[in-house]
């Protein structure tokens, strides 16, 4: 008996607490924001997206290095002797094409290292959250705005300036090698004795000198040969990545 009326005394209790405290909210101010129609004023410096204004980009690829998650993947292409680039608004002189930008935000940690060291001040944080999206994919934001064929263009002509700078740096050794040969005939001829040794042994050893730099010249252009090679790999296949991003992205909209 006793036992039920300290359960019905505990219940009633119970239900006044929570009465009471509905009752006290009637009278408070409320809380309660009406989203979407209704925004809160978000704090200063918050940290919800990042933008890139890829018009002022130079591409030095800081804010790449400063991201400790890996999410910045930047491509550049050096620009050839006449293109003209322009200037960024905060007037550093643009050298490099931007082709690839991309910020794969499902990675980002909104650390915001990437923001400051950028000489241009062109990636900031912006008061932008309403992005989610069903497809981690379309958590990646590009900002280059290169189309692929401006992309080939850059590319070839650039592989066309070292080329022509290769050829321009061989022809030169090669009218100095000339020059040398030259030289040291017509000292074989008039009976003059190279200071250090015999005229043949002179010659000789000017001849393995040019043969040395020519061999160094040759494994440089080989090296160079090779790190062009790769760079226009790792372009296409940069293109190629996202190409197949693209038609995949499309494919799902249809
Ligand atoms: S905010 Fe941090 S994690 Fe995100 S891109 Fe910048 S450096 Fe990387
Ligand atoms: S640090 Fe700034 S200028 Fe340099 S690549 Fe990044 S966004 Fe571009």
């Amino acid at each position: 008996m006793v036992k039920a009326l300290t359960d019905i005394y505990t219940t009633f209790k119970s239900i006044f607490t929570g009465m009471g405290i509905t009752f006290r909210h009637l009278f408070t101010r409320s809380v309660t924001v009406q989203y979407p129609q209704q925004r809160d004023v978000l704090p200063e410096r918050v940290r919800l997206k990042l933008h890139v204004n890829i018009d002022d980009c130079i591409g030095c690829r800081l804010c790449e290095r400063a991201c400790p998650v890996e999410c910045i993947e930047i491509g550049t292409i050096k620009s050839t002797d006449d293109d003209d680039l322009g200037e960024t608004s905060t007037g550093h002189k643009k050298r490099l094409w931007v082709d690839q930008f991309d910020i794969d935000m499902a990675k980002c940690c909104y650390c915001e290292l990437c923001v400051h060291p950028c000489p241009t001040d062109c990636i900031t944080m912006v008061e932008d959250y309403e992005y989610s999206a069903y497809d981690r994919n379309d958590l990646i934001l590009s900002f280059s705005d290169m189309t692929p064929e401006q992309i080939e263009e850059a590319g070839r002509k650039l592989e066309e300036e070292e080329e022509a700078k290769r050829r321009k740096k061989e022809e030169a050794m090669l009218a100095r090698k000339k020059k040398e040969e030259a030289k040291a005939a017509a000292g074989e001829a008039g009976g003059e004795k190279p200071a250090g040794g015999g005229t043949g042994e002179a010659s000789k050893d000017s001849d393995a000198e040019s043969s040395r730099g020519a061999d160094a010249s040759g494994s440089g252009d080989a090296d160079s040969d090779a790190e062009k090679a790769a760079r226009r790999a790792e372009r296409e296949a940069r293109r190629a990545a996202r190409k197949a991003e693209r038609e995949a992205k499309k494919k799902s909209e249809d």
